[in-house]
């Protein structure tokens, strides 16, 4: 049986033969006789997983020796709190570039710690740009810079992340990455925190990924719960409380599985995290290429600004969308509805998602056009 497209923004679809590998380890993991939720995670078996899975992340995004890879609870709406509570002290203002929901989100509740400033925003277009880092209000001393590299809800992506140094300032830049955390390399030289959900592109809701610089350790306010002191978190190997066990367990799979990709191109081929990203450029491209060439579907975003992760397109009429949605269900091309704030539909195309999904996404899209065209 093949099972259906899943098109889902969070929690979204899992590599399949990841999800049968868990299954056949479901009962008994490696002849321990043990489900790996039922282990401790102070014993031997679980202590090997989860460091196999940072070693397999740390080789993926090639994550430097003075960066702690964390694995938290919370999700990026707690991180909106744990950033600020935890770097606050290092500076004056706090500042944020907002390019959609979720950046709108993440200034609000740190104003809770401290000073905020919006240094830029695309409020005014309707967040469909990226503003020019050339043009933010870096303030100075500034305790940290942060944005939101890939905005789920309104389908915005950073092609590339702000030099911060070559903008004169020294902060650490901070960077929400839930929604394309390893669907492209990072480059570490202008990140100090990076942090992501897992539910979108790694693993099941409940694992909260940090990557920390060591330097901004040890800075959080007396406040800070112990649990997200990323000190704290940081010095017990993230075991200072019972860590997502399960969680931690299905995405070490999925860096397995990133791994052991490979993907034939006009260069030669690719591996890991290279074969990766080529297929999210191909499938975007294959996608943005059919919606711009069809004279039916519109998007709103700038070409420049368009997420490969996730893509918000609309229809020419709102009569449409309860035929077009009940079609791709009975297609097997699920959870095609776009977010509540931006309304139309939103085809999420994490790394999961293979070609062949977009291919049958982009055939029933010509289908549908013909017909209601
Ligand atoms: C999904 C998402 C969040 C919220 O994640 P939670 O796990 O619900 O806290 C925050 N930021 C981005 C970019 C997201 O995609």
């Amino acid at each position: 049986m093949t099972r259906p497209f899943n098109f889902s923004a969070g929690p979204a679809a899992l590599p399949e033969e990841v999800l049968q590998q868990a299954a056949s380890e479901m009962l008994d993991w490696h002849g321990s006789g043990m489900s790996v939720m039922e282990m401790s995670h102070r014993g031997k078996e679980f202590i090997s997983i989860a460091q196999q899975a940072e070693a397999d992340l740390r080789e993926i995004l090639a994550i430097p020796a003075n960066y702690k890879v964390l694995f938290m609870q919370g999700g990026a709406i707690a991180e909106n709190a744990i950033v600020p509570m935890n770097l606050s002290s290092r500076g004056g203002h706090m500042d944020y570039v907002v390019t959609g929901s979720w950046s709108l989100k993440s200034q609000k509740e740190a104003r809770k710690y401290g000073q905020v400033n919006v240094i830029a925003s695309n409020e005014a277009d309707g967040h469909t740009t990226v503003p020019d880092p050339a043009s933010w209000k870096l303030s100075r001393n500034a305790a940290y810079v942060h944005v939101c590299s890939n905005e789920t809800i309104n389908g915005i992506e950073l092609h590339e992340l702000p030099d911060l140094k070559a903008l004169g300032c020294d902060a650490p830049l901070v960077i929400d990455c839930s929604s394309h955390i390893a669907s492209r390399p990072i480059d570490w030289s202008r990140v100090g925190l990076a942090y992501a959900g897992a539910q979108k592109n790694i693993g099941p809701a409940g694992l909260t990924l940090v990557i920390v610089r060591e330097d901004l350790l040890g800075h959080a306010l007396p406040i800070t719960p112990s649990a997200f002191d990323y000190k704290i978190v940081a010095d017990h190997d993230s075991m200072y409380n019972t860590p997502p066990t399960y969680a931690i367990y299905l995405a070490g799979l999925v860096f397995q599985w990133i791994k052991r990709q490979r993907e034939a191109t006009a260069q030669g081929e690719l591996q890991g995290l290279a074969a990766i990203e080529a297929r999210n450029i191909a499938k975007a491209d294959r996608l943005y290429g059919y919606l711009d060439a069809s004279g039916f579907y519109s998007t709103h975003v700038a070409a420049n600004a368009r997420s490969r992760m996730n893509a918000p397109f609309f229809l020419p009429a709102d009569a449409l969308y309860e035929p077009f949605l009940a079609g791709a269900k009975a297609q097997g091309l699920l959870q095609l509805k776009g977010h509540k704030s931006v309304g139309g539909l939103r085809a999420s195309i994490y790394n999961a998602l293979p070609l062949a999904g977009v291919d049958a996404l982009v055939a029933y899209l010509k289908e549908f056009a013909q017909r209601h065209g």
